[in-house]
């Protein structure tokens, strides 16, 4: 069965393509075929598409960008028309999978995409402006290239957290703000099953029987509390905007400050919504960046404001994983994934300090090891450690898979 999977982002388009032939899904996870980027710049009037295949070719175009639609309609006809043609004949895509980013209340697992789908996700803009048209422009150019008959699945990354507790998705502010939509729905709701999945796997553990939190710390960072397989807590809220101190984005803070700010000084709502999604978080600490690569490379030359940026990133995430674990009322397994959980020694050996009265101890060893989908916990440590590289377009994948296998 050979599945494509769309996977759009604020600023970058991914793409893979996995052939899965045989029965049953392979218990590790396989390199797709290849696997595509298109990256916009800030401007966004120029893409790059960067293809890279399993034997590490890799092919780079650039272009003027008219719209991200118009752009992603192009890059898909370039990978079987252009330059790279790493697919042959487009009528060889069996299924194609794409990550939505909201479902809302709507949809709490995958589903095919039709007519209503696509309306629902078009409405669902409203909460998640800048993702779900990307996503819809995502389907509808597949429609546009390989007909309207050709079987796409919407994997949400609301989905998994569609069983939060009423305790944990309430806002306590207005009750009539559920009515209106308004409550927690949490976001990377992708990255934290699978992790969950392969922590299990990965520790030969029934997935049932744990309690787990998983810190997903890339350029937006969100942790999930997970008890019987389920998310029963996490930290991005209403929007991604909520929860932990991010690359650019603020993460929770006093919501008087915002109104202080709209009372008293020259900030407008578009201001403020650009200062605290693109200027906060460790970019807007720092001065210097939203990387974290660069802050830790500033901090070595004694750099304050980038100290400051680094050691708010541990407190709030320390902070947060305190409130996660008082969810779950315990804790066997903490992950850290995505590009700062996966890479940043320093920030799972900082993070992990304070949780020594759990029992909890790091094999320091392991954990400078550039570890992926390792235990890095000492042999005496009350609570596993895992270091789990995400595959978003895996677990869509493997969803186009059972979907489809469901079906047939
Ligand atoms: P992601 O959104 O998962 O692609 O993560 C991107 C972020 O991961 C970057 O902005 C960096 O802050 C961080 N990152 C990537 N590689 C490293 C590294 N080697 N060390 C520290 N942070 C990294």
């Amino acid at each position: 069965m050979k599945i494509l999977v769309l996977n759009a982002g604020s600023s970058s388009q991914k793409s893979s393509f996995y052939d899965l032939t045989g029965d049953a899904l392979p218990i590790d996870p396989p390199e797709p075929l290849w696997s595509a980027q298109i990256d916009w710049n800030d401007r966004e009037d120029s893409a790059t598409l960067k293809v890279k295949t399993a034997h590490g070719e890799v092919f780079e175009e650039s272009y003027r960008s008219t719209s991200k639609s118009a752009d992603t309609l192009k890059a898909l006809q370039t990978l079987w028309s252009g330059n790279t043609q790493v697919i042959q004949n487009p009528n060889q895509i069996d299924i194609v999978g794409h990550r939505v980013v909201h479902g809302g209340t709507d949809y709490v697992q995958s589903t095919w995409v039709n007519a209503e789908v696509k309306a629902s996700i078009e409405r669902l803009a409203e909460f998640a402006p800048i993702h779900n048209p990307a996503n819809l422009a995502g389907i509808e150019s597949i429609e546009q290239i390989l007909g309207a008959d050709t079987p796409q699945v919407a994997v949400f990354d609301t989905a998994f957290h569609a069983h939060l507790p009423p305790a944990a998705y309430v806002y306590s502010g207005a009750y009539e703000w559920l009515a209106q939509g308004i409550r927690r729905y949490g976001f990377h709701g992708i990255s934290h099953q699978y992790c969950a999945q392969r922590a299990a796997q990965i520790l030969d553990r029934d997935l049932q029987s744990l309690k787990l939190i998983t810190c997903h710390l890339g350029n937006g960072c969100s942790l999930a509390a997970i008890r019987d397989g389920l998310s029963i807590d996490t930290t991005m809220g209403f929007t991604p905007l909520d929860g932990l101190m991010m690359g650019s984005r603020s993460g929770s803070i006093d919501p008087g400050i915002l109104i202080h700010l709209l009372r008293h000084s020259d900030c407008t709502v578009d201001r403020l919504d650009h200062l605290l999604n693109y200027n906060s978080g460790l970019l807007g600490i720092s001065g210097i960046s939203n990387d974290l690569r660069q802050i830790t490379a500033a901090i070595a030359k004694n750099n304050d404001r980038a100290q400051l940026a680094f050691d708010l990133f541990v407190h709030s995430l320390r902070a947060h994983i305190g409130s996660m674990l008082a969810s779950l009322g315990g804790l066997d397994v903490l992950v850290f994934t995505a590009g700062i959980g996966e890479n940043s020694a320093a920030i799972r050996a900082a993070t992990c300090e304070a949780f020594g009265f759990l029992g909890l101890s790091l094999d320091l060893a392991q954990n400078n090891s550039e570890p992926i989908d390792r235990d890095i916990a000492d042999a005496n440590s009350h609570v596993r450690v895992l270091v789990i590289h995400t595959q978003e377009d895996w677990s869509i994948a493997q969803e186009c898979y059972r979907m489809a296998s469901k079906s047939s």
